[in-house]
């Protein structure tokens, strides 16, 4: 038995980063790489829209509910984990089962980031 005391003891357990934790970092890094993604899509849209002096009189609202359709869709694609095989979204890019990255060489939209 050692004589460290529990807090001690508390701090070292806390500065050692658990697996859950670094499959949480992973995930953040990832979602902020897929919004700077879309950040990027969005802005380049915007100017596609502006360079060609296009009118943007569309219904938002159905063109929304296309989108909305076609991602149900694409979200129904599966795939398992080569690590764990657990089943998981084609269009995800790692498994939020164990974290592992996810490889998915069928059609997948640009938007699927
Ligand atoms: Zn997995």
């Amino acid at each position: 038995m050692n004589d460290q005391d529990p807090a001690s003891v508390e701090k070292t357990l806390e500065s050692r980063p658990t697996l859950e934790s670094e499959i949480n970092s992973a995930r953040i890094n990832a979602l902020e790489l897929k919004l700077e993604t879309l950040s990027v899509i969005t802005e380049s849209l915007w100017n596609i829209i502006q360079e060609n002096n296009l009118e943007c009189s569309a219904d938002l609202k159905d063109k929304m509910a296309d989108v909305i359709d076609q991602r149900a869709k694409r979200d129904s694609i599966k795939v398992n984990c080569k690590a764990c095989g657990n089943e998981q979204k084609a269009s995800a890019s790692y498994c939020n089962h164990c974290g592992n990255k996810l490889e998915y060489s069928g059609d997948i939209s640009p938007f699927d980031y």
